[in-house]
Formats: C-alpha cells, sequence, structure tokens
C-alpha cells in the first residue's frame, strides 16, 4: 500500500465532443478532495485541466498546478489554484509534476496528454521510479490506447511484463482502490521490464 498524498494527472486542455469526459473529471477531483490527497497538474484553466482543478477546489481540496512562463497565455495558468508554480520550459514542468506526486492518473486527453503518459511509462519501464500509474477510460475513449500497447506487446516490441506497468480502470471510482491495494515502489529488475 502506498501513502498517498498526492496525485498527478495527466489531462486535455481541451474537454472533448463527449460531456462525460467532463464529467469524470468533475468525479475524480472532487473524490481527490474527500481523499485528501492533493492534485498536481499541468497549472492550465482550460479544457479537463481546468475542469478536474476547479472541482477539486469546489469540494475545498489542495491544488498544485506548474506551468512554463511561456505557455501560461496559452493554457491561461489557473490564479485559483492553492500554488502555481512557473518553470522555466516543458521538461522542468513534467519533472516537478513526477517529483510532487506520489502516484499519476490519466483522464481524456490530446497529444501532450499522450506524451506525459508515455513518458511516465517509460521511466518506470526503465526503472527511474515504481510509482503506480493509471489509465481511467470510464468513457471507451483510451480503448485505443489499450489496444496499441497490447498490439505492441504481441508484435514482441515490448515483454508481457509491462502490463504491470500501468493499470486501466473503467471507472473513476476505481482508482483510490487500486491505488490502495499498490504495493509500495521497489526498484523493479530491469531485464524482466524491458
Ligand atoms: P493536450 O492533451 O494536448 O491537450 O495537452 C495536455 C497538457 O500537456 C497541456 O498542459 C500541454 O501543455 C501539455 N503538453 C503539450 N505538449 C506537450 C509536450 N510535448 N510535452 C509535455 N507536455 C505537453
Amino acid at each position: 500500500m502506498i501513502a498517498l498524498t498526492s496525485l498527478c494527472v495527466y489531462c486535455g486542455s481541451s474537454t472533448g465532443t463527449d460531456p462525460a469526459h467532463r464529467a469524470a473529471a468533475e468525479r475524480l477531483g472532487r473524490l481527490m478532495a474527500e481523499h485528501g490527497v492533493r492534485l498536481v497538474f499541468g497549472g492550465g484553466r482550460v479544457g479537463l485541466m481546468g475542469v478536474l482543478a476547479d472541482a477539486v477546489l469546489a469540494a475545498g481540496g489542495q491544488v498544485t498546478g506548474i506551468i512554463p512562463g511561456h505557455i501560461e497565455e496559452r493554457e491561461i495558468g489557473h490564479q485559483q489554484v492553492t500554488e502555481l508554480l512557473i518553470v522555466d520550459n516543458m521538461h522542468e514542468r513534467k519533472h516537478k509534476m513526477f517529483e510532487l506526486a506520489d502516484a499519476f492518473a490519466v483522464l481524456p486527453g490530446g497529444l501532450g496528454t499522450l506524451d506525459e503518459t508515455f513518458e511516465i511509462i517509460t521511466w518506470r519501464q526503465l526503472g527511474l521510479h515504481d510509482k503506480p500509474i493509471v489509465l481511467i477510460d470510464s468513457t471507451g475513449y483510451w480503448k485505443p490506447l489499450e489496444d496499441l500497447l497490447e498490439h505492441v506487446i504481441t508484435g514482441d516490441f515490448a515483454n508481457g511484463s509491462v502490463r504491470r506497468l500501468y493499470q486501466f480502470v473503467d471507472s473513476v471510482d476505481e482508482v483510490f482502490d487500486v491505488l490502495a491495494k499498490a504495493p509500495p515502489p521497489a526498484t523493479p529488475a530491469q531485464d524482466e521490464l524491458i
């Protein structure tokens, strides 16, 4: 069981077409506040990122946003968050989000979300961390991603053991159960994972 005090959530700077995505972000935000788990996120107030941060704050929770100065204007830095850290570039942002989180969750999103998701999975594959990663697919949006990962495994470009690096759940409510059951971080044997 991990000590979960902060959860980094990757999600879109858009809301997508399906209103269920927004509902999922709202529910996750509310549950995080109820569990006393701080949100660590990209710091924008647009898209699902904004919906999620607003939901945590509305339910009385804590939010840390991390945003590079050069995109603060584009993603419109969320000024109501508990803490907004301005960093120099995307690499620093992603590293800071990684450092401040006990675990990671992924909601629907675009290319930025995919980049962040693959980075955090591959860092775990390389043994750079052993924090749990939960991909939330309450809306079916990430089914093609799950299929792609299986395709990579069956094509023998990744060992089947990579499946334990991430976990798909089909409802937001499952996130905290999965994280509560996650074993405490241990450094995985590298040859088993790569
Ligand atoms: P998106 O899923 O494309 O809406 O982006 C979600 C978040 O990822 C936003 O905060 C983007 O600024 C961020 N992002 C976009 N591109 C990248 C990238 N290449 N590396 C890291 N983060 C990114």
